[in-house]
């Protein structure tokens, strides 16, 4: 295991995969029980105030965060970033990674809240998310008495109007947290959307599961491995770094626009009109009285000023969603 250049070893190291642990000089200790699962605990550890999880790579081809993480974790191994926290790192999808593929069967972030149940056991995606969601139990419940963070990190291949945003999982009877609302704005997040439902993706699981202030960060846009523009990732990564040392951050950030649901678009007949181009940024806006969508079953006007569009997708199944139609709220969660 070269913790020096993680990615390198995670894409091309051939031989079967075995378990192992490392003590560092200064006490740190790192262990992996699959390949692209290590977790640190930090020296003298007795009882921890808070656990993060750091996923990336759900999606294969999602590279500036597989990098991002990657670097971190050389850094804690040669001892220039100090740990404070236990930290859980995930990259979810090896395999889609080395193939510079999103996933190869069915898409990951949709196997969680035990959604893999339904697939057959040897199912690439579903055993894989089982694995994941197995590996978050045992981590999370090792720290119980802790206050639990999971960020997971995504970047996107649609361009957006908003260039960073976070979704924020659906809550049920629980308050949205400023503390991390004001912990994304220093991320440089620009836009937050507040999720109505329940989803099977994984920062739902977390959050859902373990209670865990648990988020799906879209950092900025899609590259290739070697092609990223780092500088553009440089505030997430700096407050990833600093959120597991204690290191005091930057709260100066503007205040992220926080978005609700307001509909959920979708195709109920083959007969469908989608008024919405699929290359449309996400949060493009739309005046009121726009026709956004519609068939014999039901027809989409918008019936206020600035209501946007986000994941639009025309040409989907009959009775899957098409987009979700967002507007400005007020404070995190509060008025609605
Ligand atoms: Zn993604």
């Amino acid at each position: 295991m070269d913790l020096d250049n993680y990615i390198e070893y995670l894409l091309n190291e051939k031989s079967d995969f075995s378990p192992c642990e490392k003590l560092f000089e200064n006490a740190l200790k790192v262990s992996s029980t699959r390949r692209g699962m290590l977790e640190f605990t930090p020296p003298n550890l007795k009882s921890a105030k808070k656990a993060y999880i750091y996923s990336c790579g759900i999606h294969g081809n999602e590279t500036a965060p597989i990098e991002i993480i990657s670097d971190l974790i050389k850094d804690l191994a040669n001892g220039s970033l100090v740990l404070t926290h236990p930290l859980l790192i995930i990259f979810g999808h090896v395999q889609a990674m080395r193939e510079s593929k999103r996933f190869l069967f069915d898409n990951l972030n949709r196997m969680f809240n035990d959604k893999y149940k339904d697939f057959p056991k040897d199912h690439l995606e579903a055993s894989l998310g089982k694995e994941i969601q197995d590996s978050i139990s045992d981590f999370f419940l090792k720290y119980d008495e802790a206050e639990k963070v999971h960020y997971d990190l995504h970047t996107a291949i649609k361009p957006s109007a908003y260039k960073r945003f976070a979704i924020y999982p659906y809550l049920h009877d629980r308050d949205h947290s400023q503390d991390q609302i004001n912990i994304m704005a220093a991320m440089g997040i620009e836009a937050v959307l507040l999720n109505n439902g329940p989803a099977t993706t994984l920062s739902y699981h977390s959050s859902f599961k373990h209670s865990a202030h648990s988020f799906t960060l879209e950092l900025g846009k899609v590259e290739t491995f070697g092609n990223n523009i780092r500088e553009n990732f440089s505030e997430a990564e700096n407050v990833l770094r600093k959120l597991i040392s204690q290191e005091k951050l930057d709260m100066t950030g503007k205040s992220p626009v926080i978005f609700k649901v307001k509909k959920e678009l979708i195709r109920h007949e083959k007969d469908y009109s989608f008024n919405i181009a699929d290359d449309a940024p996400n949060f493009t806006s739309f005046p009121k009285g726009s026709v956004l969508a519609g068939d014999k079953v039901e027809k989409y006007i918008t019936t206020e000023e600035d209501e946007r569009i986000v994941f639009p997708k025309g040409d989907v199944k009959v009775g899957q969603r098409s987009g979700l139609v967002v507007v400005p709220t007020a404070i995190a969660g509060r008025s609605i």
